[in-house]
């Protein structure tokens, strides 16, 4: 029996962030991924939503758009702990991408501590392609408040 649990339990990734926008470094991630996971969900937490700069719901929009083709990613938002999140939906894995040692110091912690919160749980980290290093959110707002064009940094079906 537990065996046949097993055999059947999915393997299930959250990859918690803002995406605020979505850029072309997390579809990056999120689809070099695909392999290591049943399924994948893309969780947008709610809890930093008064400093968002795009509404959530444009967010899910435009995730849902680029993985409209791909059965096992779905994308949500949530609110609380991302550990609870994750046991709430059964999720073993959580999913970060790791660009530079600055990085790595953040999701050290990060990842220690959900450890703590949720024993059950393992971070897995993906190294960033080199072409995708550079890339983060914050600059792609930065480039949108001075009225500059990033779209060689989001997917085209970010339709800003
Ligand atoms: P947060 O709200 O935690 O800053 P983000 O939405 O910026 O999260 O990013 C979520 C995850 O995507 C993080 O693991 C981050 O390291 C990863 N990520 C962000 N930008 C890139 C990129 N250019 N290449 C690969 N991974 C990235």
């Amino acid at each position: 029996m537990i065996l046949i649990e097993k055999i059947i339990m999915k393997r299930i990734a959250v990859f918690p962030g803002s995406f605020d926008p979505i850029t072309k470094g997390h579809e990056s991630i999120i689809k070099r991924a695909i392999p290591l996971f049943d399924e994948i969900i893309i969780g947008i937490g709610e809890n930093a939503e008064k400093d968002a700069y795009f509404p959530i719901e444009k967010r899910i929009e435009w995730i849902e758009k680029i993985f409209s083709n791909y059965p096992g990613i779905s994308v949500t938002k949530y609110k609380g702990l991302t550990t609870d999140y994750c046991k709430k939906v059964n999720a073993k894995y959580i999913l970060r991408g790791l660009r530079t040692s600055a990085d790595f110091e953040f999701e050290r912690s990060i990842g220690q501590i959900n450890k703590k919160l949720y024993p059950e749980i393992e971070t897995i980290f993906l190294l960033t392609t080199p072409e995708h290093t550079p890339i983060n959110s914050s600059i792609v707002r930065d480039i949108l408040r001075h009225n500059g064009d990033p779209s060689e940094f989001i997917p085209d079906e970010v339709d800003l």
